[in-house]
């Protein structure tokens, strides 16, 4: 059975990008008989906020879609998300870091690393810093930003292009080589967090079954992150299906910030749902 999901972080109102990727993971579950299911991302708890989490299920009930409650919130789930890190900490896959950002940038900039810094999924590749400078033996310093070792990590899963994916946009490549250099060592708990979108993502999809991570292109080049923590945790991979960005005139992607095309807005005009799938080409 085909199981979706829509994730969305309540940190804003939804706009028409997000209602095009609730509706399509909904409509391919329907497609089949599957089931959609509604997560809510709610870890990053200095933005998150419960009136956000409200619109947001009022705006996909407005469209027609319904899930099964109660829905699963990050924020209740930390626990988990601490196991899964101590089995990466155990198996001596993680470090702490206590670079600032700025350490980060001077040190990507240095003469000896050569030119521009390189842009990762999550900003500039970390330059390697505190990779063998704390200890990795004893219990897990949870309260430190902890960051994986990708070239421990990828000669632990050998190759991950069998890895498959389907749908308009190509995964990343997954070479070792290639997420050794262009996405290094992800965060993949930060401070004041425990855990990060990167790690809670991939147990959460895997802990409610999703078959079809239906979700913008923008999120591609965090794929190859998600199907190597897989590996390592040992959790199953599902079909990855990239969707097209919706844009405003300019061509610009719709960002939260853009109210103006807020589902909520277009609901008060008087618009109805089916208006809105017009909208967004579906
Ligand atoms: N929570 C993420 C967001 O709002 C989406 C996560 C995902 O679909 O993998 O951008």
């Amino acid at each position: 059975m085909i199981v979706t999901r829509f994730a969305p972080s309540p940190t804003g109102p939804l706009h028409l990008g997000h209602a095009f990727s609730a509706l399509t993971a909904a409509d391919l579950a329907a497609s089949s008989g599957g089931r959609f299911l509604l997560r809510i991302e709610d870890i990053d708890r200095s933005r998150a906020r419960p009136e956000w989490e409200r619109l947001i299920e009022e705006d996909l009930t407005w469209l027609g879609l319904d899930w099964p409650r109660p829905v699963m919130r990050q924020s209740d789930r930390l626990p988990v998300y601490h196991a899964a890190l101590d089995r990466l900490w155990t198996s001596g896959l993680l470090y702490p870091c206590t670079c600032h950002r700025r350490d980060i940038e001077a040190a990507a900039r240095a003469p000896q690393e050569g030119g521009e810094p390189v842009v990762g999924p999550d900003g500039i590749v970390y330059p390697g810093t505190c990779r063998h400078r704390h200890d990795r033996s004893g219990p897990m310093p949870y309260a430190l930003p902890l960051r994986l070792d990708m070239a421990a990590a990828m000669q632990r899963v050998g190759d991950l292009t069998a890895a498959k994916e389907i749908g308009a946009a190509p995964v990343a490549p997954t070479e070792p080589s290639h997420m050794i250099d262009t996405i290094g060592d992800v965060v993949l708990s930060r401070r004041d967090m425990g855990t990060s979108y990167h790690l809670s993502v991939v147990v959460d999809d895997a802990a409610q079954a999703v078959t079809h991570v239906v979700r913008g292109a923008d999120l591609s080049d965090a794929t190859p992150i998600h199907l190597l923590l897989q590996r390592l945790l040992g959790l199953p991979a599902p079909i990855y299906l990239h969707h097209r960005l919706i844009r405003d005139e300019a061509g610009k992607r719709l960002a939260k910030r853009d109210d103006a095309r807020a589902i909520s807005a277009y609901r008060a005009d008087g618009l109805g749902p089916s208006d809105i799938r017009r909208m967004v080409g579906l």
